[in-house]
Order: structure tokens, then sequence, then C-alpha cells
């Protein structure tokens, strides 16, 4: 039984929403990709892009899932990178610090080529602010500013003291900040709408309504549906933490958190500046942090906290009000119109996951909440993968994964425990 859109946001302000068939009877594509959010998408342009016959089955409606629930913040910090460059220095060696450095950035290039290509209007803006909690944290904020100008991002780049903030934020809670001009942020549906109309106008076959039951792969593989069948070359699973499909060697990989989001009712234009003056995306550097915007019709969508529990959070406005209050005192009792969950795929190591369930079932998941960049950098890994180039689909592939193999529930909770470990050192940071 599918599902309807959240109360999100951006459910509110589509462009121009989807309509596209539930899946009915026996199509033949080459790649037939299971899933309808940015992995899936991204992966289906690319695809397209390079002349194969693609079919996205999604079991709600495209961008129905974290893609449409997240903060739309494109942000250059890839999970998993320490991790990453440790893993991929046996295979890479000394390149390995710069793979993974100009990986954090292809996301971006990928989003900003894709949106001006196929003029998606989505309220593509540039500008990240990440702030100091503590003073304690302006050496992490240093160390990160160095690392950039270390790889030429000098102009980019500004670390901003206590007494430079007001130009950017008007709130007392911070003291210090690092200014990218790089990152940016959006509108993620009507991104992800505007990137499956792409890959429609180039002959991708578009279902929803029609959750993918069951998977058959011999030499060509089969999803099945309710009501339909799709027979395709390769499958890509991209259900991320919404799917619960090829149990039996993804079990214990992947765990979804729970993330609330929020957004208030419309503040005047003065009001908006006032707040954030730049209008960049801000987010702090706490483990569990904060992370909020304006929106382009001058709401502030503020997201933070994670519920490990695998559950969604009943009253998540409460939940964030507090946070939301501290930050900006002048909006206390401010009406919160929108409030969502949404559930982001963890990985225990936050390496994103990609690699084959058979011979021609691929998976692509987990991008610990950072996925807006880091899926389309997927799909495009993905894609290539699939026509045959697959040096960077192996390096993912042959990366080591903690496996918890018994039960999600497990899994969920060694990670909040884990969680709690990190917000216990972080009263030492
Ligand atoms: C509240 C929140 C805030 C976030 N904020 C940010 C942020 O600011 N910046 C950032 O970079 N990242 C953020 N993220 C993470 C980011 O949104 C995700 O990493 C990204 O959207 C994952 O995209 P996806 O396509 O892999 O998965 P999803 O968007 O979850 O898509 C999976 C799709 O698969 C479909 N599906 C599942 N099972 C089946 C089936 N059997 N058959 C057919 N279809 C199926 C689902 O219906 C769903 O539409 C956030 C996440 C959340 C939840």
């Amino acid at each position: 039984m599918s599902q309807p859109r959240c109360n999100s946001y951006y459910n509110a302000t589509i462009n121009t929403e989807t309509d596209y068939p539930e899946l009915e009877g026996d199509i033949r594509v080459d790649v037939v990709i299971v899933g309808g959010g940015f992995t899936g998408v991204a992966t289906a342009v690319e695809l397209c892009e390079k002349g194969y016959k693609v079919a996205i089955v999604e079991a709600n409606k495209i961008g129905w899932g974290a893609t449409g629930r997240n903060g739309g913040q494109v942000t250059g910090s890839l999970s998993g990178d320490t991790a990453m460059i440790k893993q991929l220095r046996n295979k890479l060696g000394t390149d390995a610090e710069q793979f993974v450095w100009n990986m954090r950035w292809r996301g971006h290039e990928i989003i900003k080529t894709r949106v001006k290509k196929y003029a998606i209007e989505c309220d593509l803006k540039y500008g990240h602010l990440h702030t100091a909690y503590k003073t304690s944290h302006i050496n992490e904020l240093q160390q990160t500013y160095d690392e950039a100008c270390k790889h030429g991002m000098d102009s980019e780049l500004e670390l901003l003291t206590k007494e430079q903030l007001p130009e950017y934020i008007n709130t007392p809670l911070y003291h210090g900040g690092l200014l990218n001009k790089r990152n940016m942020h959006l509108h993620s549906v009507n991104l992800c709408i505007g990137e499956a109309r792409a890959a429609e106008s180039l002959g991708a076959l578009i279902f929803e309504n029609s959750a993918v039951i069951d998977i058959d792969d011999g030499v060509l593989a089969t999803v099945t549906t309710a009501k339909g069948k799709i027979t395709a070359n390769s499958v890509v699973l991209a259900g991320n933490a919404y799917h619960k499909l090829a149990r039996k060697k993804l079990r214990g990989m992947l765990f979804p958190a729970s993330l609330g989001n929020c957004a208030t009712a419309q503040l005047t234009s003065e009001q908006a500046h006032d707040l954030i003056p730049k209008d960049v995306a801000v987010y702090d550097t706490r483990f569990v942090l904060d992370y909020y915007r304006l929106t382009a019709d001058n709401r502030l969508m503020f997201g933070g906290g994670t519920n490990y529990s695998g559950r969604d959070s009943k009253n998540v406005a409460n939940e964030l009000r507090p946070a939301l209050e501290r930050t900006f005192p002048q909006l206390r009792g401010i009406n919160i119109e929108y409030e969502w969950t949404g559930m982001a795929g963890i990985v225990l190591n936050r390496i994103p996951q990609l690699g084959k369930v058979s011979n021609n079932v691929f998976y692509c998941q987990g991008y610990s909440g950072h996925g807006v960049a880091t899926s389309h950098i997927m799909g495009e890994i993905m894609a290539n993968a699939i026509i045959g180039e697959q040096l960077e689909f192996n390096l993912f592939a042959e990366m080591s994964h903690l496996r918890i193999p018994l039960n999600e529930w497990f899994g969920n909770q060694a990670l909040a425990l884990g969680m709690m470990y990190y917000k216990v050192m972080e009263n030492f940071r």
C-alpha cells in the first residue's frame, strides 16, 4: 500500500506534482532502478544520458523518502571521509587523500550542471556557515580551513570571529564560524522531480505507487510489483533506509535513524534578513547538531536531533522548538507550520555502501545524513559501473564494513549507545 507525501515544507511547495502511472504488465529495459529518491533518479539520469533504456520503480512518489525530507544542504563534508582515506590508502597509496578531497566537491558539480542543463527550478543558493558551538571548537574550524587552503580553496572560505558573525547570523549562540561559499542549499523535492523529468525526457519510464516485492536474478533480472514485472540486464537497489529487499545480503549493514525537521510560518523579508542576512545555510560543530536555513518564501527551516530507535518521533515541532528559540530568541512563540521526520541510512563507519547482491543486482546506500551531494556522486559511480567502468565502484565495493547480522533493532541500539558516548565526550571537546 503506497503512502502519500508527508507534511513537509517541500511537499507544500512542489512546482508541479508528479503523476506517474503504476506499473502494470511486463516491460523490458536495460536497467531497472528500485527507488525514486536522489540515488535512484541521479543514477537514471546518468544512464539515460549514456543512451541506456531505464525504468524507475518507486513505491510511493518521486522524492517521497529522505530526499523529500532533508535540510536541503549540499555539503562538501563527505560522510566517512577519514575512514575512507584509511581504507583507500591500501589501494591508492598517497593519492587516497586527494581522491577523497576531489570526491567532496563532485556532487556539487553534478547538481550545478544538471540544474543548468535541464533548467530545474529548485531555489539553488550558495553559502554555508559552520558555527563554533564552544570556543574550543574554533580549532576544528581552523583545521578545516587550513586543509581547504592546502587544496587551493582559499578564496571560497573565510574564518569568522565572534565579532564578524552578525554580518551572517543574528544569534548570540556561537563563538566563531567558517564560511564556505562553494556549498549550496536548495529545494530537494523540486530538484529530484526536475531530475526525474530530465530522465523522462531522455526516455526513462517512471512508475509510482509501485512497490517492488520480489527480485529474481538469473541471466536477466526481473523485479515484480503487485501488478507488473520489469525484466532488465541490471537492477539498482536505491531504496536506502526505506527498503527491505535483499535482506540475506544487506541485513545488519544499514541502520535507519529518524531525523526531524520543521518550518516556521512565513516571516517578512525584513525578519528573514535580520536572522540570516546573507541567506546562508547554517550548522554547528556538535556531534548531534542543529542545521537550518531560510526557505525561498522566508520561513526558517530548522532540523536537529536524531532518534536511533528506528521509529519516528511523534511531536517533532515540540522537540525542535527549544533549540530553535535558543538560537533565535526573537522567534519565541512563532507558529511552526510544517513538521516532519525522515529516515536517514546510517552506516557504522559512515562510508557509503556500494556493492552487488548478485551478478546483476547492484545496491547503493548509506550516506549517514550527508546524502544530497553524495547520492549524486554515487549515482555517477553506479552508472559507470553498469556501463563497465568499474574502477571507482570496486574501490567502494571492496571497503570493509561492520555488519550486525542479527537484527536491525540491535544495530540501532548499538548506534544509540555510540551516540550517547559521543554526547558524553562532547563535554570534553
Ligand atoms: C530529516 C533529514 C535531514 C537531512 N538533511 C540532509 C542535508 O541537509 N544534507 C544532506 O546532504 N543530506 C541530508 N539528509 C540525508 C539525505 O536526505 C539522504 O541521504 C538522501 O536523500 C538519500 O537519498 P536516497 O535516494 O538514497 O534515499 P531515499 O530518498 O530515502 O529514497 C528511497 C526511495 O526508495 C523507495 N522504496 C523503498 N522500498 C521500495 C520498494 N520495495 N520498491 C520501490 N521503491 C522503494 C522509497 O519510497 C523512497 O522514495 C537528511 C536526511 C533526513 C532524513
